[in-house]
């Protein structure tokens, strides 16, 4: 599994290396696809369920599954978040991060740190014997705490040979309560977190989940393996 989340990670490097003004998100899929299928992989989104790209890129006030275009350029001040799957020797990895395009709002800046501190600071937590609402219960906590609010309707979850696989990882709960985690159990936990109001609906397209309130939403999401002492971050772009 490290395999895959070794070339998950790097193609979340190499995407966030490329983003620049007046891109589009159609040519940032590509770099994301180019990356994983030049590592032997295979893009674990591309045709998920029918999912027509190898990454999702949700840009601004659109929390995850935006469909990568060709119209759809970035423009300074943006933030745009890109999640990527690969698969290769029978496992996937499951990472996601959040950049922005030039120089960008303080609120959006808070936001972005915002989510991605709840994780680091869940990875720090996690350890055999945790519960799994520990975890949501900590995401929740420290994003509340900043005046921020969490996504209820999509959660993070067990990954493996399949991309998608028990137990459901939720971003707001209760310590004490949930699974238990053990070691060697493989868990993708993804805050998903908005400026404004939590509530989200899903366009048309089937795919793409925006905030109703039109505020911004960041998401960031790491593959991690529960080991006998710890954790070990399994989409971490290098050891
Ligand atoms: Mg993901
Ligand atoms: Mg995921």
């Amino acid at each position: 599994m490290r395999k895959a989340g070794l070339i998950t990670g790097g193609a979340l490097v190499a995407a966030g290396k490329a983003i620049h003004e007046g891109m589009s998100t159609y040519d940032l899929d590509r770099i994301v696809h180019d990356y994983i299928v030049s590592h032997g992989a295979k893009p674990s989104f591309l045709h998920y369920n029918g999912f027509p790209a190898s990454a999702c890129i949700s840009v601004n006030d659109t929390v995850i599954h935006g469909i990568p275009s060709k119209t759809e350029k970035l423009k300074k001040g943006d933030i745009v978040s890109v999640d990527v799957g690969a698969y290769i020797d029978g496992y996937h990895g499951d990472s996601a991060r959040t950049f922005a395009v030039g120089e960008i709002s303080e609120k959006a800046r808070a936001l972005m740190e915002s989510t991605e501190g709840s994780l680091l600071e869940a990875i720090k937590t996690i350890q055999p014997g945790m519960r799994i609402g520990d975890i949501s219960a900590l995401i929740q906590q420290f994003n509340e705490e900043r005046g921020f609010s969490v996504v209820r309707e999509f959660v993070g979850h067990g990954v493996g040979r399949n991309l998608h696989e028990d137990p459901e990882v939720p971003n707001y709960g209760k310590a004490g309560h949930g699974p238990r985690l053990i070691p060697g159990m493989v868990i993708a936990v993804e805050p998903m977190i908005n400026e404004g109001k939590a509530a989200v609906r899903v366009l048309p397209d089937g795919w793409t989940v925006k905030t109703v309130d039109g505020s911004l939403s960041a998401h960031f999401e790491h593959t991690l393996a529960v080991t006998s002492t710890g954790v070990r971050v399994m989409t971490a772009p290098e050891e």
